[in-house]
């Protein structure tokens, strides 16, 4: 027997008495919109009554095939009898009928993924009942085909286009420009005109229990209704856009949704009732105001929908009918900000004066807004700074260092909407989200242009690089999942008259004609609309991400219980060096000398490589040496008393050869215009040297340590340079550089032991030379599972360690980076084989690999320091890992990432204090 509780119920009896059984705690089971219901219901705020089915009540649904489990109908039969007596109404009763809504909610918010229906317990005779009791037709009949239009789209999946095109023609026909000024003679109508759009738009085999008399019928029984209205929902959590939306954000597909049945409150009830949305504060700047829109006489989706201009909250006082809903709302803002110590949104209506609150959870917000809050928050005692750097997202921190307008006067504006979403784009403009799709996978950025976009635009807002829409308010969708995703969006541009069927849009004021194609760019962090392509820049890093890094450093770099968790940057010049001190990068943890031979210096190793004469080769190296000791004299010098870790040559040599291909070529256009033969015979000698040189597997080839003893003359001239940059600071500057000297690939350990002393010799000899000490550490990267698995042995000539985890994970999985990602790994991610890229965030099993190497180094050398310097070095789930269960000191990485992996490692050290 199976007795789970299927149905919690919250909300006040009949005495009004709270009878909720669940609590905020309770999202898994509740989701959050049932959770956070019950929740308010608690704080002693106005809900309309109702009750919750339970998450795993949907999973056992879908997992079953789409059955019920075994007593849970029996369970929600009850609890709607239970409401009916709650609420003293019945569901279809001709003299006062009960409505109700059916909610989803799952346990993380999915901004319109799911779908909700209103107005549930219409039938033609709870109609009449409803008009009894409010002598209000107009009201009625509004609700009744609201009804009829969201059952038989979100429930049965009629096309809704369907419904719009009869609304419209009956506003052409009566004349007016909005669905509320409608007749209720004209509504009454419309519910006949639905019924029959249902009845031929349902298929009678598919649901042979809605046929009456041989035809399909608008379901009139409330239960039948209820049920199919629930069926729905479960259904709706494995749609297209839901898994979508699921798999962009990291969200599992099994925990499921729960449903929320809930007596109806009405906003609709003219100019006294309305409906919002708000925010606590601004959700895009963070300022402590309260930010929202609302709609008189006006049901759910309205606001959001765009359909009808809204109000700024602010203003909703100024109605004397509202004045009194408008103080409460005020006081249930603290109250909230009070409980849950955080920024909140909430969704309300007011019936007749009456304020109800529908939903509220943690308002969603920019990387902006979520930096001010938490300091705001701190500076008023509502939270501690530990709980402000835990809240920040490291990944949104990108937002901030997102793209921005580049130029020094101010652009020619040619049309201003709502700063909805942060951050500017230049593209292509497309009208519709297959183009979007279609462009974008062709490699064109596109601004995605649209009247205002749905669920089913997705997609396309993935692929654009902004989106711009001409209706729709801050809390529209575009706004809100363009703010999710961190792309730049700008809504409500009311001057562009779109004609998505013609590819164009008329600039109302101007005689500027826009097609598919041309190019737009937005600003998302002012509103801007601008033709053409404005040149983007950057963002610095602003006063409150340093208040908040600040605050990040001061848990990370604490002692504690564990080791302080260091940040270091990989840059390869003294520009990136300097962008990273900005960022707060501690050192430099990776230092990629190849980079120093690219450009005008290729030739020099050309030359080097390739030629037979010694004195050639001699010479291309002196002019190595040269040019890298200056590299090394500007890094150093950048970096001051900080250290620099300088990784030897390590790339495959053809790297930095010509390509045997289109020498082949140049030599054949050479030879048919008839040049000399020496001249040919030079550059074929030079082809057959490049191809002896190609490898079947150049990743697994002749690079790293390997070169250093093929080519012995290179390390030399290295750590030579290397030595003479730092000696020459030291004597003739006073200065204190840190450089180390850091071998690449090392698999044997006999590699290390001959590397180290080559270059314990090079930095000997050249402190001799300059008559200064030198301290010059000579470590290892490790990068094969060899290399960690004898890691105690290596450990034993190598002064730190240093993961490189792109190879170690090439090496450990066996998985070509260059290749996998582009074949395999995509369908291994959609077939659940990987969870997720393990390029992008540390597989456990190199995880492993690296937990145990730095165990077995630091048997031999207890203080023995040890790093990541490898992309995941940014990447904030792996840092975690890497500080908390492999016991590295410090990672390294780019120097954008530097911010997110200072937060992150404050975040990592937090949860491994807690
Ligand atoms: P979403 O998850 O898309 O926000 P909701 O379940 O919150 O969907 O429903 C959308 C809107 O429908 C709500 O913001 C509210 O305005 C309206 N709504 C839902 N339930 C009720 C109700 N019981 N009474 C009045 N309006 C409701
Ligand atoms: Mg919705
Ligand atoms: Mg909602």
């Amino acid at each position: 027997m199976n007795d789970e509780k299927r149905v919690y119920r919250f909300g006040g009896d009949e005495q009004g008495r709270d009878v909720t059984e669940g609590s905020a705690s309770m999202n898994y089971v509740l989701g959050g919109k049932g959770a956070n219901l019950a929740e308010m219901c608690r704080l002693g705020l106005p809900v309309p009554g109702g009750f919750t089915i339970t998450c795993q009540t949907c999973v056992a649904y879908s997992g079953a095939g789409d059955v019920w489990p075994l007593g849970a109908l029996d369970e929600i039969d009850e609890a709607t009898r239970d409401l009916e007596r709650r609420m003293g109404r019945k569901l279809g009763d001709p003299d006062d009928p009960l409505l109700v809504s059916v909610r989803s909610g799952a346990p993380f918010s999915m901004p319109g993924m799911m779908d909700t229906v209103l107005n549930l317990g219409l039938n033609d005779e709870a109609a009449r009942g409803l008009i009894k009791q409010t002598q209000d037709e107009h009201f009625v009949w509004d609700s009744y085909r609201r009804f009829i239009q969201m059952f038989s789209d979100v429930v049965m999946g009629v096309d809704a286009e369907l419904f719009e095109n009869a609304l419209t023609e009956k506003r052409l026909v009566a004349g007016v420009k909005s669905d509320a000024e409608l007749s209720s003679g004209d509504l009454f109508e419309l519910v006949e005109e639905f019924k029959g759009i249902f009845q031929e738009h349902v298929s009678a085999s598919d649901h042979p229990e809605l046929v009456v008399d041989g035809k399909v019928m608008f379901p009139q029984d409330p239960a039948v209704q209820l049920r199919l209205a629930i069926e729905a929902v479960f259904g709706s959590w494995m749609n297209e856009r839901a898994c979508l939306y699921r798999k962009r954000n990291g969200i599992p597909d099994d925990l499921g949704t729960a449903v929320n049945v809930q007596a109806m409150a009405y906003g609709n009830k003219g100019d006294s009732s309305a409906t919002g949305v708000a925010f606590t504060r601004d959700p895009a700047s963070g300022e402590n105001v309260r930010y929202g829109d609302f709609l008189i006489n006006a049901q759910g989706e309205d606001v959001v929908a765009g359909i009808r201009n809204t109000q700024p909250i602010q203003e909703m006082g100024s109605y004397p009918a509202l004045a009194d809903a408008a103080r409460d709302l005020e006081r249930i803002f603290q109250i909230l900000e009070a409980h849950y110590r955080d920024m909140m949104d909430i969704e309300f209506t007011i019936e007749q004066g009456k304020l109800w609150m529908l939903q509220t959870r943690v308002g969603k917000r920019t990387a902006t807004a979520a930096l001010r809050i938490a300091i705001d928050m701190v500076e008023e005692g509502l939270i501690d700074r530990e709980t402000a750097v835990r809240r920040i997202d490291p990944a949104q921190l990108d937002q901030l260092l997102h793209p921005q307008f580049n130029t020094h006067t101010a652009p020619d504006v040619l049309a201003r909407g709502l700063n909805a979403s942060p951050g500017a784009a230049v593209g292509e403009i497309v009208f519709s989200s297959d183009d979007a799709v279609r462009r974008a996978g062709e490699g064109v950025p596109v601004v995605l242009v649209r009247w205002e976009t749905n669920p089913d635009d997705l997609k396309g807002m993935v692929a654009a690089e902004g989106i711009l829409t001409s209706h729709g308010g801050k809390t529209s969708h575009a706004a809100v999942i363009a703010r999710g995703m961190g792309a730049p969006c700008v809504c409500g541009v009311e001057a562009f008259r779109i004609d998505a069927a013609a590819k164009e849009v008329h600039v109302e004021g101007t005689d500027v004609v826009l097609r598919e194609g041309d190019i737009i760019s937005i600003d998302g962090t002012t509103g801007i609309v601008v033709a053409g392509a404005v040149p983007l820049k950057r963002a610095e890093l602003t006063g409150d991400l340093e208040t908040i890094l600040s605050w990040a450093d001061e848990i990370r770099l604490q002692p504690g219980s564990t080791h302080p968790y260091h940040v270091r940057v990989n840059a390869d010049n003294p520009e990136d060096a300097e962008l990273a001190l900005g960022f707060g990068a501690e050192a430099i943890g990776l230092c990629r000398t190849e980079h120093m031979f690219l450009g005008d210096r290729k030739e020099i190793i050309q030359s080097f490589i390739l030629s037979d004469d010694e004195q050639e080769r001699q010479a291309a190296l002196d002019s190595l040496l040269t040019v890298q000791r200056r590299d090394f004299l500007k890094m150093f010098k950048t970096m001051d008393d900080r250290d620099v870790v300088v990784r030897l040559i390590d790339p495959p040599l053809h790297e930095f050869l010509d390509d045997p291909r289109s020498l082949e070529v140049r030599i054949a256009r050479l030879e048919a215009a008839g040049a000399p033969a020496e001249e040919l015979e030079a550059l074929k000698a030079r082809l057959r040297r490049i191809d002896g040189m190609a490898e079947m597997n150049p990743m697994l080839g002749l690079r790293g340590v390997r070169l250093s003893f093929v080519f012995p003359e290179l390390p030399l001239m290295q750590v030579r340079a290397i030595a003479s940059a730092a000696a020459l600071l030291i004597r003739d500057e006073g200065l204190a550089p840190k450089p180390e000297v850091m071998v690449p690939l090392v698999s044997l350990e006999s590699e290390q032991v001959q590397m180290r002393s080559i270059c314990e010799q090079v930095i000997d000899e050249v402190a001799a030379e300059y008559g200064v000490a030198l301290d010059i550490p000579v470590g290892t990267m490790l990068e094969l599972p060899r290399a960690c698995l004898m890691a105690d042995a290596i450990a034993q000539h190598a002064d730190f360690l240093c993961f490189g985890t792109n190879d170690l994970t090439q090496t450990t999985f066996g998985f070509s980076r260059d290749d996998a990602e582009s074949k395999f790994i995509p369908i291994y991610l959609h077939n659940k084989l990987l969870e997720r890229n393990p390029f992008e965030t540390i597989d456990e099993g190199v995880l492993e690999l690296v937990r145990m190497a730095v165990e077995k180094g630091r048997s031999v050398k207890p203080e023995l320091t040890c790093g990541v310097c490898g992309e995941h070095g940014g990447d904030p789930e792996s840092i975690k890992g890497l500080f908390n269960v492999a016991g590295v000191d410090y990672v390294s990485c780019s120097p954008y990432r530097v911010p997110v992996a200072r937060l992150a490692a404050a975040q990592a050290k937090l949860a491994e204090m807690a």
